[in-house]
């Protein structure tokens, strides 16, 4: 067994990092949006091939300020997975509009085309897809019937970097989409986010990011020009500070590897996995590549004599650190209560929930650490099997 608890999902921060956050702090000219915000902003763009690209504090904040642009309020409707964090939910609630939940695949844990059509009424605005796991949902599908409906797209890819549609980074399409920089994420600045989309959106949103100004400090503070802006819409102090870019810049150029690094672990779980009888891992689709931000194991129930949270105080005891993703968000008691829903409500998200366990996988974790995994599960598996 370990002598070592093993973290969850600790961020791979290089010596690179420090030395990038130290320089901005030594040339100590601009702590918030400065010239290293704009530069990660359009390294970003590059890098995914987005129309148009605004770094931002979360991004739950670019959730919000996407629907914000879209102009989601009262009596609007908003459709999300049930399987997905509460922020994805949460900002539709503050616009005023209301959440409507669809049930995802079970295989895929993704919103399904199907349920998304089943869940459109005459005030459905927007329809927000979670590339679970960073796994893209499927787009192609999801946006003709969006289009037909008249309903905007809005991407939550908060686990996304780098995934795949094609050749098609998630990203570089014409819907909102909007990117966490999260400290567990793929590609962390600790907290931060990024918003892309079409360039004819995007001064709306940057806008909407710094208070609803009509020029931005970067802008204002530039030789020759004038300090006078107006505030034509009330909006929201969400940019990206300086120290988090710096942090960000380094990250990006890293990205490759780390993913890399990163897949060295997914190829030692896979192996183990596809002929495990106690547990099955999520699908992947051709066609698309996943970020493989999260490592889902989907418990075997019926084959064994204890529950997902008694497996998780196991592995816990064999130093073991695990996450669960996600309580479906229809089960939290906001929505539960104002919505009236009950769990059952949304079976395959409910059925996941209990069987899933998210397990140790970072960039910064080792295949030797995928093998002590391994050994404990086996292990427990072999306790209590029935
Ligand atoms: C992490 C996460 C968010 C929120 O990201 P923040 O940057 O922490 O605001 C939103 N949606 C999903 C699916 C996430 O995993």
């Amino acid at each position: 067994m370990r002598t070592q608890f093993l973290p969850f999902s600790p961020p791979a921060l290089s010596d690179k990092e420090i030395e990038s956050v130290l320089e901005t702090l030594r040339e100590g000219i601009w702590l918030s949006s400065g010239p290293k915000v704009k530069k990660l902003e359009e390294e970003f763009k590059n890098y995914v091939g987005a129309p148009a690209a605004l770094a931002m504090n979360s991004c739950t904040a670019a959730l919000h300020v996407a629907l914000q642009v879209h102009n989601v309020g009262a009596g609007d409707e908003v459709i999300v997975p049930a399987m997905t964090f509460s922020a994805t939910a949460n900002v539709v609630e503050h616009c005023g509009g209301k959440t409507v939940f669809a049930d995802v695949d079970p295989e895929t844990l993704l919103l399904t085309p199907q349920a998304f059509e089943k869940a459109i009424t005459p005030k459905t605005k927007v329809v927000m897809p979670v590339h679970y796991a960073g796994h893209p949902a499927d787009m192609e599908v999801i946006n003709a019937i969006a289009r037909k409906k008249n309903i905007k797209v809005v991407e939550d890819a908060a686990h996304c970097m780098p995934s795949k549609i094609g050749d098609k980074y998630v990203g570089s399409s014409d819907n909102f989409t909007t990117f966490s920089f999260y400290a567990t994420k793929n590609m962390t600045t600790g907290e931060g986010g990024m918003l892309t989309g079409p360039a004819e959106l995007m001064e709306q949103a940057r806008m909407l990011a710094l208070h609803g100004m009509s020029k931005d400090a970067w802008e204002r503070f530039k030789p020759g020009a004038k300090w006078e802006y107006d505030v034509p819409r009330p909006g929201f102090k969400y940019n990206m500070p300086e120290i988090m870019a710096s942090l960000g810049l380094i990250q990006l150029q890293r990205l490759n590897e780390l993913y890399e690094s990163r897949m060295k672990m997914v190829r030692v779980y896979d192996k183990f996995f596809k002929n495990f009888p106690y547990a099955k891992i999520l699908a992947t689709r051709p066609g698309f590549q996943s970020s493989h931000h999260l490592y889902v194991m989907l418990l075997e129930l019926e084959k064994l004599s204890i529950d997902r949270n008694k497996f998780i105080e196991e592995l816990t005891a064999r130093k073991i650190g695990t996450s669960v993703h996600y309580k479906p968000v229809h089960m939290m008691s906001y929505y539960a209560n104002k919505y009236k829903l009950k769990p059952e409500n949304y079976p395959v998200s409910l059925d996941a929930f209990n069987r899933m366990i998210s397990l140790p996988l970072s960039s910064k974790l080792t295949v030797q650490d995928a093998e002590d995994v391994i050994a404990a599960v086996e292990e427990i598996c072999q306790k209590y099997k029935k």
